[in-house]
């Protein structure tokens, strides 16, 4: 059972299941972990919102219903000691030991808290939970320990564009609200990863979801499930939806989900008798007017094309840091949009040619000055929930190095 199905409901919402808008507002409550009811209307209406005060809402933004429960705030300082971007895992961890350690912090999300963490049902392998826990609980814990510390955050809010100078940050957010900082802390993981097939952009959240789609599973009653990637977060999905799905496939292009899942999931993977596994697959096509009505499978050996009827297809493939913004500030990223840190950056001759001080950059510490990473945006970083808290950990050790020193 799951926290959203425990307490009583804190908002309703009525809508098709199919539309985008209703299922943004199903992730984004499900990952914030405020229990939600959702009301399948046939018709073509628009999501509506209901709070217990009676207060409806129609087709209300993510940002409304901030406001609304009470989650919408705007900076309280002019400058901070420390300006933490993305609330994920690594995000939070950074919050919760920078305000302990008593400096002023901030944390800017640009959705909701957990990043990629708060849509695994079950986290099975975080040190501490041997029964697992939903990646949702997770970040609301970490969430309210790091308020109770006394950490800002800014939900809804994206920094979008930043003025890095020695000794003080600035960066804007989407409203160009700006917030300053004398050190910060790039914590924004990764985007998910897209098929990059045509229909796929109008398809999303209307039968093509990106991630596990933790607050999907109990609308797939029934019906037919396809999962792409062969991953752990592909996996966990597949478990997950296996509770209420009629049968779930796996499409990989390998042929064994053995190199590239934990033990623990091949294990039940194979146990289960509703999961299928297609090796040597792709899904090549996506067709369907208002939402997902079938993919094309195409057999990567002989090229043999089938179409299987579904409404649900779930892509885990992975993901790739958005940092975009890197260049303009003169961050040292990798090829592939990573952020260099620390030893990394010292030890090729391009990136060390980068860093301006004498002193060697500390351990985490991107090419600017005062400007960190942890976690997944990191180049070289380890993909695990348990490495993105350590980092971001690790991370406020060396802030308060860079603040005592420079
Ligand atoms: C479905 C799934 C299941 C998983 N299961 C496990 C597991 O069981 N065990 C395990 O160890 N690992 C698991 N992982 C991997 C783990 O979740 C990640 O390694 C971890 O979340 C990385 O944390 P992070 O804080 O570095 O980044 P993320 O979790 O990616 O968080 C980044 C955050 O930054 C925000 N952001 C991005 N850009 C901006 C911006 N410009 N301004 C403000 N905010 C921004 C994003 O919205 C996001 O909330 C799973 C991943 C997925 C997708």
């Amino acid at each position: 059972m799951t926290a959203t199905e425990r307490k009583e409901p804190l908002v309703r919402i009525y809508g098709r299941v199919a539309s985008p808008e209703a299922y943004q507002l199903r992730d984004f409550l499900h990952r914030c972990d405020v229990p939600f009811e959702f009301i399948p209307l046939e018709s073509g209406r628009q999501p509506v919102c209901e709070f217990p005060d009676g207060t409806r809402m129609e087709r209300p933004s993510i940002r409304q219903v901030t406001e609304k429960l009470g989650w919408f705030a705007n900076p309280s300082r002019e400058e901070y000691d420390l300006a933490i971007y993305g609330a994920g895992p690594a995000g939070l961890s950074a919050a919760v030991y920078a305000s302990a350690d008593g400096l002023k912090t901030v944390l800017v999300e640009r959705w909701a808290v957990g990043g990629q963490a708060a849509s695994s049902s079950r986290i099975e392998n975080y040190l501490g939970f041997p029964n697992g826990i939903s990646g949702a609980e997770l970040a609301e814990r970490a969430r309210e320990q790091a308020c109770k510390f006394g950490a800002e955050i800014l939900l809804a809010r994206a920094g979008v564009r930043a003025e890095l100078a020695a000794g003080k940050g600035v960066v804007y957010l989407e409203d160009g609200t700006k917030i300053v900082a004398s050190a910060s802390v790039c914590t924004t993981g990764v985007e998910y990863r897209r098929l990059g097939l045509p229909n796929e952009e109008r398809l999303l959240g209307a039968g093509v979801y990106y991630g596990a789609g933790a607050s999907e599973g109990p609308f797939t009653k029934g019906e037919d499930v396809y999962i792409v990637g062969g991953g752990n977060s592909a996996g966990q999905a597949a478990m997950h939806m296996a509770q209420f799905a009629r049968r779930i496939f796996i499409v990989i292009r390998g042929d064994s989900l053995e190199e590239t899942l934990s033990q623990y999931l091949v294990e039940r993977i194979q146990a289960a008798p509703n999961v299928e596994v297609l090796t040597h697959t792709e899904v090549v096509a996506l067709h369907g007017d208002k939402r997902l009505e079938s993919i094309t499978l195409a057999d990567r050996r002989n090229g043999e094309r089938r179409e299987a009827g579904t409404r649900w297809l779930f892509v885990c493939i992975g993901g790739i840091p958005h940092t975009d913004w890197a260049d303009a500030v003169g961050v040292v990223h990798d090829a592939a949009g990573y952020l260099v840190t620390g030893p990394d950056l010292s030890s090729a001759e391009k990136w060390r040619a980068r860093w301006p001080l004498d002193r060697a950059p500390f351990y985490l510490e991107t090419s600017v000055p005062g400007v960190f990473a942890a976690g997944d945006v990191r180049h070289g970083s380890v993909k695990r929930v348990a490495s993105a808290v350590g980092e971001g950990a690790m991370a406020v050790a060396f802030v308060h190095r860079y603040l005592s020193r420079g």
